[in-house]
């Protein structure tokens, strides 16, 4: 049934049913906008480092003396596209542990603490974060950040495969919902020139879009072949803003707190421990499968495009804070400083692209 005051157009939207070009009025031209990527339109270059792990992210339990260890890390650059399945499988571990309520101490205050905190405190939990860094100082807030479960954090045994399915299900069922009533993620339309190379070297979540192959997307410039559908565009300051409220209300604590090595954490007063470090694990817990993978982003003027794009290895997403640009992957480079060579490449690759 619709609701009063919804139109098809809008309600097929929601449901991401409705392309579009298929939306564009019969008598409008197939092209849309093009973004203004003047000099005078540059905000700035900034850079993070995404946790790679080889044979992907980490979710399972550990006995650690008394205590029980669940970790949750290694997400490479799928973090927030992650974030609500995998803190759902660490419910579920936990329910293995106990079925009664009980403390839990949280490490690590990126957009994979802070869901976890949410969901375990939902389930009745005391919940405590402690970290080095909160948000706006995490990686998670260096992000892009949009819905792509490229399947790079997935392991490659069955077992894995399935449980990064019920990961991607769970967090895109959680995101459809927040898409209505958070102003921090909506969805918008790809346009993806490069999403059949995917498809072929990934294991990947993308079957939950419809999909439209297109010989002509509707871009400015000459005719080009893609693929369009809808995705979640999450807005990481203002999305880890409200996340870091949202648990503080719910009643979790947040507290300020480096680790140097594993026997710090006897210390700790809860009896279980959610390892959301990040990158942060490598030291800690000595995983060598670890591995900084740097990206830059071009930050340019807000500009309200309605679409975002993919092309070759760069992106495009018209965030509300600003216009991004990206596409850069260093591996196991992890300086802190953005590299102003590769911010000049990055926005040269999308001026050749429109021009
Ligand atoms: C340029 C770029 C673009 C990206 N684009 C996307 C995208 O489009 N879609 C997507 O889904 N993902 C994207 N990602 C990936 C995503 O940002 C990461 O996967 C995600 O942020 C990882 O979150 P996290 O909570 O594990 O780590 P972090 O955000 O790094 O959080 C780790 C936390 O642990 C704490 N910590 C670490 N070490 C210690 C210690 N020793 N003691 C105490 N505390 C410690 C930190 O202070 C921090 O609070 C992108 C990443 C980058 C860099």
């Amino acid at each position: 049934m619709r609701s009063p005051g919804v139109t098809r157009r809008q309600m097929l939207q929601r449901m991401g049913g409705l392309s579009l070009a298929a939306m564009m009025p019969r008598w409008q031209t197939t092209s849309l906008k093009a973004p203004d990527l003047g000099d005078d339109r540059f905000l700035r270059l900034t850079v993070g480092n995404r946790p790679y792990r080889t044979g992907g992210m980490r979710l399972e339990r550990e006995a650690l003396g008394e205590k029980t260890l669940l970790h949750n890390y290694g997400h490479g650059g799928e973090g927030f596209s992650l974030s609500w399945g995998c803190a759902q499988e660490i419910s579920r571990l936990l329910q293995h542990v106990t079925r009664s309520s009980t403390s839990v101490a949280i490490l690590g205050a990126g957009v994979i603490g802070l869901t976890c905190a949410r969901v375990l405190r939902t389930f009745g939990h005391d919940v405590c974060i402690y970290a080095k860094a909160l948000p706006p100082e995490t990686t998670s807030n260096k992000s892009g950040a949009m819905w792509t479960p490229a399947g790079y954090a997935t392991g490659s045994t069955k077992e894995a495969k399935a449980q990064y399915d019920r990961v991607i299900r769970t967090s895109w069922s959680h995101f459809e919902k927040l898409a209505n009533k958070n102003r921090a993620v909506r969805t918008l339309p790809v346009f993806d020139l490069v999403a059949d190379r995917r498809w072929r070297t990934t294991h990947s979540g993308f079957h939950f879009y419809p999909i439209t192959e297109r010989t002509n997307l509707p871009l400015p410039g000459r005719p080009r072949h893609g693929w369009e559908y809808r995705s979640f565009l999450i807005e990481p300051p203002a999305y880890l803003a409200n996340l870091l409220k949202e648990v503080r209300e719910a009643g979790v604590k947040v507290k300020e707190k480096s680790f140097s090595t594993k026997d710090d954490l006897a210390e700790l007063e809860e009896t279980v421990i959610v390892n959301c470090l990040g990158l942060g694990a490598k030291e800690i817990f000595g995983d060598r499968r670890l591995v900084p993978v740097r990206g830059h982003l071009v930050q340019l003027e807000p500009q309200p495009l309605p679409y975002a794009l993919a092309f070759e290895s760069s992106y495009l997403f018209p965030r509300k804070d600003a216009l991004i640009l990206g596409g850069s992957w260093e591996r196991d480079v992890s300086s802190p400083e953005p590299d102003p060579e590769t911010g000049r490449r990055i926005l040269e690759n999308h001026r050749r692209f429109f021009s």
